[in-house]
């Protein structure tokens, strides 16, 4: 049987009317809200959430006065929450918000997902939950609800699988209510359709899920055995943060190998190693202001960032790790290839200074 998009949406918004959570953020319509509770809700259960919300409103009341405040005092009030990037890139948004938006954030969730820290899922939700606009969003719970109700037949974390899912998300929200349609979708995923033991006796999607209607409610989500983060084979290094009259140095990796052909932060897998690198005479800081980490499919990585003072002229010793070393304009940057981890760590550079 194939479920009606119609028959699904009116399902998940009569649900949601009738089982939502009061939440402090909910009923408000107001985006800045939705926003920084979306936000604070990434990695973050609801209970831990709250009492930060409510004493970040307090504080930063409007989108002004966010963008008014120091970085200090923001993460001051993040303390606690993890993730500190997400702290960071809302008041960069916020200050991007005063300076190029009327201190509004914008309806549609192309221009939100232009903005600092906002992605697909936190564009769809402020978008439809604050503006009413029909749009769609995936999180870990209404992929896992959707991969049941469709039967979706691959690894629910495959890139195959999220295009499907935002697919049918995207045809599902409803003109009416998408809000309201989004968050039941959500709604349903935590508290019904759970990863064990979902309770489809008391499921408003039950007549129309496929899983359930072919009795396979175990076999879904499908999910591919993965490695262990912590079995991963952990790569080290130390990398060299220069900077000089707007120029930052950096190393051009040979083509064949990890991260072929791109740029990054001259690299050692010894900070010893890296004079000689260079041919400069380097100056280290007592400690690292910075550790970058990421974990990639099949390695872990490490990165001690180190903020260096040198005298001499560049003088590389190139060999089977770089085909070139130069200065280049921080404006430029953007033009060059570079890992997500290099891009990481120039964005944190603010960090070293
Ligand atoms: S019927 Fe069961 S498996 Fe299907 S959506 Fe509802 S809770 Fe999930």
């Amino acid at each position: 049987m194939t479920p009606s998009f119609q028959d699904i949406a009116e399902h998940v918004v009569r649900d949601y009317r009738k089982r939502k959570r009061e939440l402090p953020w909910r009923n408000c319509g107001d985006a800045y809200s939705i926003w920084i509770s979306e936000i604070m809700l990434q990695q973050t259960r609801i209970a831990a959430v709250i009492p930060y919300y409510q004493r970040w409103l307090a504080r930063f009341p409007t989108v002004e006065s966010l963008a008014a405040a120091e970085l200090d005092d923001v993460l001051a009030h993040w303390s606690g929450l993890g993730y500190y990037s997400r702290a960071r890139n809302i008041h960069a948004c916020a200050k991007e918000l005063v300076a190029n938006y009327g201190a509004r954030l914008p309806q549609s969730a192309k221009e939100l997902r232009a903005l600092p820290g906002i992605g697909p899922y936190t564009a769809g939700a402020i978008s439809s939950i604050a503006y009413g606009q029909q749009e769609a969003l995936v999180d870990g719970n209404v992929a896992r609800l959707l991969s049941r109700v469709f039967a979706i037949d691959a690894d629910i974390k495959s890139s195959a699988a999220m295009k499907e899912l935002w697919r049918l998300c995207a045809e599902l929200v409803p003109a009416r209510a998408p809000g309201d349609f989004n968050q039941g979708l959500m709604e349903l995923g935590s508290l019904v359709c759970t990863p064990q033991n979902p309770k489809c006796s008391s499921c408003a999607l039950r007549s129309v899920c496929q899983a359930f209607t072919s009795n396979r409610v175990e076999q879904f989500p499908i999910v591919k055995k993965r490695i262990r983060d912590s079995d991963k084979t952990l790569l080290e290094s130390h990398a060299l943060f220069l900077r000089r009259r707007g120029k930052i140095l950096l190393a051009h990796r040979q083509a064949k190998g990890l991260y072929g052909g791109l740029w990054e932060l001259p690299q050692s897998c010894a900070r010893a190693q890296l004079g000689a690198l260079t041919g400069m005479s380097l100056r280290f800081p007592r400690a690292t202001s910075l550790v970058h980490e990421q974990v990639l499919s099949h390695r872990r990585l490490k990165i001690h960032v180190w903020p260096t003072a040198a005298s001499g002229s560049l003088r590389p010793t190139l060999g089977s790790s770089y085909q070139d070393m130069r200065w280049h304009a921080i404006e430029s940057l953007a033009e060059l290839g570079m890992s997500a981890a290099t891009r990481a760590i120039l964005k944190r550079s603010a960090e070293l200074e």
